[in-house]
């Protein structure tokens, strides 16, 4: 029934063209690690609409089942409970591999990004499948080049506080080209800029998960050192057209996948204040070590190769997950808002 890209050494949809997202075909097995996460459930709700088969790999480190429950039942879904440090032998098409403990909070002293990493690749060699990685901006560190491209290479402190993140997405993406290079694995590279909207964690300290929660519940925002630091927010939805159409391409990347609207954090407490509570306070906070002073994708490549740009800004998006917010916080039952 389904189609090995094993003896081509291709995606069997990728030689030469491209299909649009969404045309009908043949379902696709498809293991998301990381898939009740944020961006991973958001992911997950794209390829099961399109008719795949979906694996989950997750160990609800910081991912929960509330995000995937509507799936359950269906049986093209499955939700397999795993730590992707551990080997683990599936039959698939197409990995997107986005387990990682994905916030400073969760991050410090974990291995998944370079052995979990490893395994995934390791798979992807066994069974011929297509590999995407979902590597950060934080491989850009603090960054000397602004709006960052793709051939930058970045400015990371190797032994700071932040480095396991960064160091350990840019050994993952070293990997990932290695096993490209040397084992002929068919890999994509996604480096993606700071994501925003419904079903984000609400406790894991980034920065809009951090302000919505505060102005929802009536508590001053908090700024970090000075607040003109900047970054750039890209709403869920585009991420993951993004990350649909470079597993989909023939580019191997790495590509910038992000929103080019570029925010100080105060701008952005402001914008949270307009949209939530005109009355929320500001309270300054000493900043964390080591964090970039501005970041800014240059989206060229990917609006060129992958026809792919961002649609939905910062005003827009924070809304829709202000509502889903409001529902987990003040205990509406109904989580599934997205
Ligand atoms: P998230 O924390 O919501 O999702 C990560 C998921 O990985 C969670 O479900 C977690 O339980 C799972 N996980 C962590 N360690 C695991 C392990 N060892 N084995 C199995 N599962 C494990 O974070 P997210 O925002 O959805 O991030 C998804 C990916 O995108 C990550 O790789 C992250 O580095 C990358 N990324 C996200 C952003 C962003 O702003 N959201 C920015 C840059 C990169
Ligand atoms: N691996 C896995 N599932 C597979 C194939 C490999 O988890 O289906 C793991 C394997 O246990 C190893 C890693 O991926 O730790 C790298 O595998 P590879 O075959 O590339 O390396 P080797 O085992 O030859 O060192
Ligand atoms: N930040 C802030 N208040 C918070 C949380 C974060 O001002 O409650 C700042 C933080 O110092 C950083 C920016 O917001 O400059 C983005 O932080 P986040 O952890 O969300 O993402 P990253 O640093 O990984 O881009």
């Amino acid at each position: 029934f389904y189609q090995s890209n094993h003896a081509a050494g291709f995606g069997s949809f990728s030689s030469g063209g491209k299909i649009p997202l969404g045309l009908k075909r043949k379902g696709l097995r498809i293991v998301v690690t990381g898939g009740a996460g944020f961006v991973g459930s958001h992911l997950v709700d794209r390829l099961i609409g399109r008719g795949d088969s979906v694996i989950v790999v997750d160990n609800f480190f910081t991912g929960r089942k509330e995000n995937l429950m509507h799936h359950f039942g269906n049986p093209r879904f499955e939700l397999i409970r795993h730590d992707v440090v551990e080997p683990i032998l599936l039959e698939v098409d197409q990995i997107y591999h986005l387990a990682c403990p994905a916030s400073p909070v969760h991050y410090k002293f974990n291995p998944t990004n370079v052995v979990g990493t490893l395994n995934m690749l390791g798979l992807a060699k066994r069974v011929g499948a297509r590999f995407l990685l979902t590597s950060t901006s934080e491989v850009y560190g603090d960054p000397l080049q602004h709006p960052q491209v793709e051939t930058y290479w970045g400015n990371v402190n190797p032994i700071g506080v932040r480095s396991c993140y960064d160091e350990g997405k840019r050994t993952a993406e070293t990997l990932t080209m290695d096993y490209h290079r040397g084992a002929g694995v068919e890999v994509r590279i996604a480096r993606i800029f700071n994501t925003y909207g419904p079903r984000m964690c609400i406790d894991d300290g980034r920065v809009v998960s951090n302000f919505v929660a505060q102005a929802l519940r009536k508590e001053p925002l908090t700024v970090y050192g000075d607040g003109k630091q900047t970054r750039s927010f890209q709403y869920v939805s585009d991420l993951v057209e993004g990350l649909m159409r470079l597993m989909e391409g023939e580019h191997v990347g790495p590509f910038n996948l992000g929103n080019p609207g570029e925010f100080t954090m105060l701008e952005l407490a402001q914008v949270v204040q307009e949209t939530i509570d005109p009355n929320a306070k500001i309270e300054y906070r000493p900043n964390t070590e080591d964090d970039p002073h501005k970041r800014k994708p240059d989206i060229t490549r990917a609006k060129e190769l992958l026809g792919w740009e961002p649609k939905v800004s910062l005003r827009k998006g924070l809304p829709l997950m202000v509502s889903d917010f409001r529902q987990r916080i003040f205990g509406d039952h109904n989580e599934d808002s997205a």
